[in-house]
Protein backbone atom coordinates (compact mmCIF):
# COMPACT_ATOMS: atom_id res chain seq x y z
CA UNK A 1 0.00 0.00 0.00
CA UNK A 2 1.62 3.13 -0.98
CA UNK A 3 1.75 6.06 1.42
CA UNK A 4 0.28 9.79 1.03
CA UNK A 5 2.48 11.46 -1.22
CA UNK A 6 2.83 15.40 -1.74
CA UNK A 7 2.45 15.97 -5.24
CA UNK A 8 4.02 19.50 -5.52
CA UNK A 9 6.47 18.46 -3.02
CA UNK A 10 6.97 14.87 -2.78
CA UNK A 11 7.07 14.70 0.99
CA UNK A 12 5.33 11.67 1.59
CA UNK A 13 3.70 10.43 5.07
CA UNK A 14 2.29 7.22 6.81
CA UNK A 15 -1.43 6.86 6.14
CA UNK A 16 -3.44 7.83 9.01
CA UNK A 17 -0.76 10.30 10.89
CA UNK A 18 -0.67 13.91 9.82
CA UNK A 19 0.71 15.21 6.74
CA UNK A 20 0.90 19.11 7.09
CA UNK A 21 4.15 20.24 5.86
CA UNK A 22 5.85 23.03 4.02
CA UNK A 23 6.68 22.52 0.90
CA UNK A 24 9.11 25.44 0.49
CA UNK A 25 11.15 23.64 3.39
CA UNK A 26 11.69 20.53 1.67
CA UNK A 27 12.30 21.64 -1.51
CA UNK A 28 14.40 24.01 0.31
CA UNK A 29 16.55 21.11 1.84
CA UNK A 30 16.07 18.75 -1.16
CA UNK A 31 18.10 21.57 -2.92
CA UNK A 32 20.88 22.06 -0.23
CA UNK A 33 21.78 18.33 -0.09
CA UNK A 34 21.53 18.33 -4.35
CA UNK A 35 23.85 21.24 -4.39
CA UNK A 36 25.94 19.79 -1.29
CA UNK A 37 26.14 16.15 -3.65
CA UNK A 38 26.97 18.71 -6.56
CA UNK A 39 29.93 19.59 -4.76
CA UNK A 40 31.33 16.10 -3.97
CA UNK A 41 31.05 15.17 -7.86
CA UNK A 42 32.74 18.47 -8.71
CA UNK A 43 35.57 17.43 -6.16
CA UNK A 44 36.08 13.84 -7.62
CA UNK A 45 36.08 14.95 -11.14
CA UNK A 46 38.94 17.86 -10.03
CA UNK A 47 40.22 15.43 -8.63
CA UNK A 48 40.19 12.96 -11.50
CA UNK A 49 41.26 15.49 -13.44
CA UNK A 50 44.11 16.11 -11.30
CA UNK A 51 45.40 12.58 -11.09
CA UNK A 52 44.68 12.26 -15.43
CA UNK A 53 46.50 15.17 -15.60
CA UNK A 54 49.63 14.20 -13.32
CA UNK A 55 49.19 10.25 -14.87
CA UNK A 56 49.59 12.51 -18.58
CA UNK A 57 52.67 14.23 -17.56
CA UNK A 58 54.25 10.78 -16.00
CA UNK A 59 53.39 9.47 -19.33
CA UNK A 60 55.39 12.24 -21.20
CA UNK A 61 58.26 11.58 -18.70
CA UNK A 62 58.23 8.11 -19.20
CA UNK A 63 58.29 8.39 -23.33
CA UNK A 64 61.27 11.19 -23.10
CA UNK A 65 63.15 9.03 -21.38
CA UNK A 66 62.74 5.85 -23.62
CA UNK A 67 63.75 8.45 -26.50
CA UNK A 68 67.03 9.36 -24.50
CA UNK A 69 67.17 5.44 -24.31
CA UNK A 70 66.72 4.61 -27.71
CA UNK A 71 69.29 7.92 -28.87
CA UNK A 72 72.11 6.35 -26.47
CA UNK A 73 71.97 2.87 -27.47
CA UNK A 74 72.16 4.34 -30.62
CA UNK A 75 75.78 5.83 -29.89
CA UNK A 76 76.54 2.97 -28.47
CA UNK A 77 75.80 0.72 -31.16
CA UNK A 78 78.28 3.38 -33.49
CA UNK A 79 80.78 3.50 -31.11
CA UNK A 80 80.81 -0.39 -30.96
CA UNK A 81 80.55 -0.69 -34.79
CA UNK A 82 83.62 1.84 -35.16
CA UNK A 83 85.43 0.51 -32.34
CA UNK A 84 85.25 -3.46 -33.96
CA UNK A 85 86.23 -1.59 -37.29
CA UNK A 86 89.45 0.03 -35.04
CA UNK A 87 90.03 -3.43 -33.47
CA UNK A 88 89.98 -4.86 -37.12
CA UNK A 89 92.32 -2.43 -38.39
CA UNK A 90 94.98 -3.07 -35.81
CA UNK A 91 94.57 -6.98 -36.44
CA UNK A 92 95.07 -6.48 -40.00
CA UNK A 93 98.04 -4.80 -38.94
CA UNK A 94 99.99 -6.93 -36.56
CA UNK A 95 100.85 -9.57 -39.47
CA UNK A 96 102.58 -7.19 -41.97
CA UNK A 97 104.24 -5.25 -39.67
CA UNK A 98 107.20 -4.77 -40.43
CA UNK A 99 108.77 -2.52 -37.96
CA UNK A 100 108.71 -4.65 -34.90
CA UNK A 101 108.84 -2.40 -32.25
CA UNK A 102 105.38 -1.51 -33.44
CA UNK A 103 103.86 -4.98 -32.95
CA UNK A 104 104.03 -4.70 -28.65
CA UNK A 105 102.20 -1.18 -29.33
CA UNK A 106 99.96 -2.73 -31.69
CA UNK A 107 99.05 -5.50 -29.01
CA UNK A 108 98.78 -3.26 -26.35
CA UNK A 109 96.30 -0.72 -28.09
CA UNK A 110 94.42 -4.29 -29.58
CA UNK A 111 94.09 -5.24 -26.21
CA UNK A 112 92.79 -1.93 -25.07
CA UNK A 113 90.43 -1.66 -28.13
CA UNK A 114 89.42 -4.58 -28.06
CA UNK A 115 89.32 -5.85 -24.52
CA UNK A 116 91.73 -8.71 -25.85
CA UNK A 117 88.59 -10.31 -28.02
ZN1 LIG B 1 4.64 19.44 -0.35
Amino acid sequence: MSEPTCCTCGHTWRTGQHGGHSCAQVLQSRLEATEAENGRLKADRDRANGYANQAALELDGLRQQLAERDQLRAEVEAMRAQRDKMAQILRDLVPGCRWRFMRPRIDQALQEVDGGN
